[in-house]
């Protein structure tokens, strides 16, 4: 069954295919370019699932089954940030380097104790309005704590500031195989993967008529 991805991005469509590929093996994941929608989507939602939600409907609207994932960090003694805006926090058009300097500098003086913080990621899957099947929304988190200096050179974003205790380790420290069982994107797409196999059966007799 093909689900539309709504997102261009290379690197998060091939890691979420090894995901599903396991997990869902009937799920054949497509991206936005793959049926011809290259615009960016505007993510204006104030949560992680309405941002999630918001970037679904778009495949959903063209007729595909649409999913997306919204993710981010949520520091505790930031008050959540960077949060919805993890991808911009340094500001729009900062990359990686510029939002981890930005988070280590907010965090000066913070005690060990105090760093704790947590990554989550929301998948939402939206269908296009003739199937009649409300969207599925599925939520993973990952807790963890922000060091004082990068560790490891693995990964994306802010993965070699977040240590996860039981791993003795930073997320750019851990294989990325071990990264996906116990991440906020691992555990929020194999919910996904639960809530979306009991509709398989419904969804090709829907494809079929
Ligand atoms: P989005 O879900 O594509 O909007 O990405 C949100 C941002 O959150 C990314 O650009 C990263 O800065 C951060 N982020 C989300 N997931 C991870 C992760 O697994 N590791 C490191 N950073 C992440």
């Amino acid at each position: 069954m093909k689900f539309v991805l709504a997102s261009n991005n290379a690197k998060k469509i091939s890691e979420m295919r090894r995901i599903l590929e396991k997990i869902a093996p009937d799920v054949e994941l497509l991206s936005l370019a793959d049926v011809g929608y290259i615009s960016d989507i505007e993510e204006n939602g104030k949560t992680f699932v309405e941002n999630a939600l918001i970037k679904a409907r778009v495949p959903a609207s063209l007729g595909y089954i649409g999913i997306a994932d919204d993710s981010g960090l949520a520091v505790d003694a930031l008050g959540g940030a960077p949060g919805v805006y993890s991808a911009r926090y340094a500001g729009e058009g900062h990359d990686d380097k510029a939002n981890k300097a930005k988070l280590l500098r907010e965090l000066e003086g913070v005690a060990d104790e105090d760093r704790t913080a947590h990554f989550v990621c929301v998948i939402a899957c939206v269908f296009p309005e003739s199937y009649g099947i409300s969207p599925i929304v599925c939520e993973g988190r990952c807790d963890g704590i922000i060091t004082r200096e990068e560790r490891g050179d693995g990964g994306f974003g802010y993965d070699p500031l977040f240590y996860v205790p039981s791993e003795g380790a930073t997320f750019a420290e851990i294989p990325p195989e071990r990264k996906n069982e116990i991440s906020h994107r691992g555990r929020a797409l194999r919910a996904f993967a639960e809530a979306i196999a009991p509709l398989f059966n419904d969804l090709e007799e829907k494809k079929s008529t």
